[in-house]
């Protein structure tokens, strides 16, 4: 591990997850930066002042690992990296941004992704829910595991992201509303998968984060059609105003696009990857 000035902040470079770990701690008045795609702005116009800066980038967790039908992928693998990720992880890694963001963006600076100036930005955390996946993250009282959406509506503030592991689908679905250019920011997501445990699915863009509908999934699970049992997308999400789109307009959008990525499920259910 190295350690050196950067300005008036201190940088620290682990060189192994267990250093990054160890220098994390409790993560009190430490700032983790990854591929900097949102930090470095806010660090280089002095709207943030760190005393600690914890760079990943040499910490050894990066990478996708395949065991049979399961995968692990690190932190700080790269968006670009899960283009040929399992659907709609996949998809949905296509869509943030351009090929310059995405070759530096990580996964786990898009789960701890805070909405800037209110719009969100945390593409990966819908088709991350849908798929069922556990993030494994480190901080006070040690390591834990857990479902994403758990990590997600705890607030992702104060744990440092490991790694995620998920099960490949027997199929998946997504739809969205499209970029008007490579830089906008996604409005609305919805995101599908045939999982285990059933399907399961989940929205971004319509809250500071992705969350998972229940109230979608059960509907489906009792036999409602697809286009029946996204109407219920509202039972779990309260669309806001922001810069993007009204909450009027996400609440009309977001059956449709619910809809969209169930129908887009069962074209592709029992085809893998
Ligand atoms: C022009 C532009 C367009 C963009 N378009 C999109 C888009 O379409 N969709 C989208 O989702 N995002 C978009 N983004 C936002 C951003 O690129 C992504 O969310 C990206 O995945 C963030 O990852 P990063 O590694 O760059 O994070 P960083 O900037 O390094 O960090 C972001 C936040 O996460 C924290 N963090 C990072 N890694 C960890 C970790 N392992 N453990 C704990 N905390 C951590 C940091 O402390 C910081 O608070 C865009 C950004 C830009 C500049």
């Amino acid at each position: 591990m190295t350690s050196r000035s950067l300005d008036a902040a201190q940088l620290v470079t682990p060189t192994s997850r267990e250093d990054a770990i160890e220098a994390f701690g409790d993560g009190a008045e430490l700032t983790v930066l990854a591929g900097g795609t949102i930090l470095m702005p806010e660090l280089n116009y002095g709207r943030l002042r760190p005393a600690r800066v914890l760079a990943l980038w040499n910490a050894g967790v990066a990478g996708i690992r395949r065991e049979g039908s399961s995968l692990t992928i690190g932190a700080m693998t790269p968006v670009a990296e899960l283009e040929a990720a399992p659907e709609p992880l996949a998809t949905a890694a296509r869509s943030v941004a351009d090929r310059e963001i995405r070759a530096q963006a990580t996964l786990g600076g898009n789960l701890c992704a805070t909405p800037g100036g209110e719009i969100p930005r945390g593409d990966l955390q819908a088709p991350l829910i849908a798929l069922g996946a556990r993030v494994t993250t480190a901080g006070a009282g040690g390591q834990r595991t857990e479902p994403v959406e758990d990590f997600l509506s705890n607030g992702p503030g104060g744990r440092l992201v490991l790694e995620v592991e998920l099960e490949e689908p027997a199929g998946a679905g997504h739809a969205t509303v499209g970029r008007p250019h490579s830089h906008g920011f996604t409005i609305l997501a919805a995101c599908a998968a045939e999982t285990s445990e059933g399907v399961r699915v989940a929205v971004t863009g319509a809250g500071s984060h992705a969350v998972r509908v229940h109230s979608v999934e059960q509907a489906l699970a009792g036999g409602a059609s697809p286009e029946d049992a996204a109407e219920n997308v509202l039972k779990d999400v309260q669309p806001r105003d922001d810069a993007l789109a009204s909450a009027w307009y996400r609440q009309r959008m977001l059956p449709v696009l619910v809809g969209r990525a169930l129908h887009d499920l069962s074209q592709k259910e029992g085809t893998r990857g």
